[in-house]
């Protein structure tokens, strides 16, 4: 018998009538003649509320503490799930993470899965019943419950794919799949049919947050194919495998973009060894994510250079990097958070000369100046000011012939 994955977000599991509905197309695909195991995350925002109600009770939670609550939320919904199914006459049985074999390390908040022992999932699954799993939670080494990092859920379903070898994976979401465009910006954007691993991730990491990238990474590690689609809709959705030679063919697959970057520059610091590492190691101490870097050539033996981050970061970015500059000596240290990135993403730029340029020249016919400029194998970035992101995702989108198939 062919088996399946099937794992629906906060959203699709929001409220008691869109549970109901849930239960109605894991229904359907167990008449298609398959064997099902969802995988399900928290109602709605219920995790974000949490962390709130946790917030209040306390400035510093005990990691251990906010995992047993946030676990919370996922097992609400593995539970109503059931009823739901057990109410339309299914045999259905709900697991937690643990109960699923599901093993993390003890990174409290933020645990890797490392091992899947899914015996009693097959157990389950050999009485002919629906398996419901709680998404986003595993059993660490101590025995207590660890988190797997927000938006975890898809993890879950990916890795338990991978380990009960599923013939499908179907990650449900309130979109109808991955698209070549934010379509709020674009209303042109494309539904793409099918995308690869690694264009999937980079477009996630510029903004475009269809999934977890840790769980597409997991994905790929294992090839797991996997399709992302509608919880409300029929449509296919958008499949997402490795990399096959037709693909080479489409030149940019998808235009990314994130508003909500900021840029730091630290203006005339000494041209010589160790400043560069000085600056980012105080960043990478402070936790800090820094994203596109430049350094300016040296004249009179100083240098400025400015890199890009969360637009969150910025008050922490700086507070770091204040006892830098006053060591360093540096004329300034400016933060400018009205800026915002977009990129452009495809495996056929490997073989395609010519991106970059046509890129560059689009954005200078529309008049839109670029601050900064970062390239990959699959993709090509720019930071410009954030009022003109939409603009230049629409130019870019039409240039690049995306809006037609
Ligand atoms: N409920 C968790 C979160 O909101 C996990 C998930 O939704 O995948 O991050
Ligand atoms: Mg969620």
């Amino acid at each position: 018998m062919k088996l399946v994955v099937m794992k629906f977000g906060g959203s699709s599991v929001a409220n008691a009538e869109k549970i109901r509905h849930v239960a109605g197309r894991v229904i359907e695909k167990k008449k298609q003649g398959f064997q099902v195991v969802v995988v399900v995350s928290a109602p709605g925002d219920m995790t974000d509320d949490l962390i709130e109600m946790a917030a209040k009770v306390t400035r510093n939670p005990a990691p251990r503490e906010m995992d047993m609550l946030l676990a919370t939320g996922e097992q609400a919904s593995i539970a109503l799930l059931c009823m739901s199914l057990h109410a339309k006459g299914q045999a259905a049985i709900s697991l937690t993470g643990p109960q699923a074999g599901i093993f993390a390390d003890t990174d409290h908040t933020r645990a890797r899965i490392t091992q899947i022992q899914p015996k009693k999932v097959l157990a389950e699954l050999a009485k002919r019943r629906i398996v419901v799993v709680a998404g986003f939670q595993g059993l660490n080494p101590n025995s207590d419950i660890a988190t797997l990092g927000r938006g975890g859920s898809d993890l879950t379903a990916i890795a338990l794919a991978a380990a009960l070898k599923a013939d499908l994976c179907e990650i449900y979401t309130d979109v109808e799949g991955v698209y070549t465009t934010d379509p709020r910006v674009v209303p042109d954007a494309r539904k793409l049919e099918e995308i690869s691993y690694d264009e999937m991730l980079e477009l996630a990491g510029a903004g475009a947050q269809v999934m977890q990238g840790r769980s597409v990474e997991v994905a790929k590690k294992y090839g797991v194919v996997f399709a992302v689609r509608s919880t409300f809709s029929q449509a296919p959705g958008t499949r997402v495998h490795k990399e096959v030679r037709q693909m080479e063919d489409v030149v940019v697959s998808g235009i990314a973009l994130d508003r909500k970057q900021a840029k730091i520059s630290i203006v005339d610091i000494p041209d010589r060894p160790g400043v560069a590492a000085r600056i980012f190691s105080a960043l990478g101490k402070a936790g800090i994510n820094v994203d596109m870097i430049i350094q300016s050539e040296a004249s009179d033996k100083k240098n400025d250079i400015s890199f890009t981050l969360s637009e969150g970061d910025v008050k922490k970015a700086l507070s770091a990097l204040r006892p830098v500059k006053k060591a360093l000596e540096a004329k300034d240290l400016v933060a400018n958070n009205n800026v915002g990135k977009i990129a452009v993403v495809g495996v056929g730029m490997r073989s395609h000369p010519g991106v970059a340029s046509k890129m560059f020249q689009t954005l200078a016919d529309a008049k839109i100046n670029i601050q900064m400029i970062s390239t990959s194998e699959i993709k090509i970035s720019c930071v410009i000011s954030r009022d003109h992101v939409d603009q230049a995702v629409r130019e870019l989108h039409k240039a690049f012939g995306l809006d037609k198939k």
